[in-house]
């Protein structure tokens, strides 16, 4: 099936008690037993519930893959990853990841001895030099949070195929729709899904996708175990969010291009990343790894102060000033203080995120409207004399 077909049907059967054309929310803790030892395939709603079940079938085929895995959130997907790790393994990483990676990598996981190297990893000299005898994963995101910087995946998860490491995407910004890092040889795609697969801001929720039988056993071992489920209703409005997935998206992108053009022009923008820009350092290899280029961009301005990029936020009207992305609604946050705020200030000026970083989520409005309303926020700035 072509992706948009599979947005829409994939793990959904009609109910073959009702013949309801949507999985109904099994809201059930447990499942009635006709005898000790039988069951129709579902015991208790920690280990499989039916509404999960037909999600985690989804989840699966948008990323090509044979299984696939839902959670209560992003954050305990990626728990799920790291307690494949025992103490002194190491992990090699971006050094431009979501906050919320770093903080569980740095104050939950080095304290019971795993240690992590955050690296450019938009440099495979580095990324190598990086390796040793107890390197165990290679942790890839991209395009990246909030810089959007761009990873070579093929690359990158050659260099971790050789050197016998698991190799893990955080495919969230991309969404399976524009990039399919188990495709391209990735042993585990991870989705913070409450971003652009569940699309309405409604949902908190965490997607594993892999094709090894042995990994996915683990995985389904420490989701039982550890408990970190998604509710049946949480399930079903995922369901229903990915089935527009490729509409939002291309929408999104479509906007996204015509903002980082609009803000490429502005007198008062120094930065804009993008990776659709020519521009943009990891353009080339965003061509060839990604279908377009998302809707995620950020910028800077010419006076880098804080005073000013807070100003710009308290003025806008249509975007709203909110954490988290990959919604039908256009957010801005700002990263130093917002998703960013764990990352300490110098190693954050020392990877560009700068005082007056601004990242933008763009949503599916009408893009006039979007221009419109960055226009009049970015004209409210007086940039102070020095
Ligand atoms: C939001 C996000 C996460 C964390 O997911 P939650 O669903 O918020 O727990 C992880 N990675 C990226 C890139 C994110 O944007």
């Amino acid at each position: 099936m072509k992706f948009a077909t599979k947005a829409i049907h994939a793990g959904v059967e009609p109910d073959p008690s009702t013949g309801a054309i949507m999985t109904p929310i099994f809201q059930t803790s447990t499942f009635a037993q006709p005898a000790v030892g039988q069951n129709k395939g579902f015991e208790y709603a920690r280990s499989s519930n039916p509404t999960r079940q037909a999600l985690e079938k989804s989840f699966a085929a948008l990323e090509n893959a044979k299984h696939g895995f839902a959670f209560s959130s992003g954050m305990a997907a990626t728990d799920t990853i790291m307690k494949l790790l025992k103490p002194n393994d190491e992990v090699i990483c971006g050094q431009d990841i979501y906050g919320g990676s770093y903080r569980l990598f740095v104050k939950v996981y080095e304290e019971i001895g795993i240690k992590f190297h955050f690296i450019d990893m938009q440099n495979e000299e580095i990324v190598k030099n990086t390796i040793n005898s107890n390197s165990k994963m290679i942790w890839i995101e991209t395009p990246s949070n909030p810089l959007l910087q761009i990873v070579d995946i093929e690359k990158i998860i050659k260099i971790a195929k050789e050197n016998n490491l698991i190799s893990v995407v955080d495919n969230t910004f991309a969404t399976p729709y524009l990039q399919n890092p188990i495709t391209m040889g990735a042993d585990i795609a991870m989705h913070s899904a409450t971003k652009y697969l569940g699309g309405h801001s409604d949902v908190v929720m965490g997607a594993l996708m892999l094709n090894n039988d042995e990994l996915a056993e683990k995985i389904y071992f420490i989701q039982k175990s550890c408990g970190a489920v998604p509710s049946p209703f949480d399930c079903f409005l995922m369901l229903r969010g990915i089935k527009t997935l490729p509409l939002r998206v291309d929408a999104s992108c479509k906007n996204a291009i015509k903002i980082a053009d609009f803000l490429v022009s502005h007198e008062k923008v120094e930065n804009v990343y993008y990776a659709g820009l020519t521009t943009h350092k990891g353009h080339n290899i965003a061509q060839k790894q990604m279908r377009q280029f998302g809707g995620m961009i950020s910028f800077d301005l010419k006076q880098d102060t804080q005073a000013n990029a807070y100003k710009f936020l308290e003025n806008i009207n249509v975007f709203a000033l909110a954490e988290s992305l990959g919604g039908v609604e256009s957010l801005a946050c700002y990263p130093a203080m917002m998703t960013h705020a764990s990352i300490p200030i110098e190693k954050r000026h020392e990877i560009g995120i700068t005082d007056s970083l601004v990242r933008l989520s763009i949503g599916c409005e009408d893009v006039d409207d979007l221009i419109e309303d960055l226009e009049q926020a970015l004209m409210k700035i007086t940039f102070q004399k020095i």
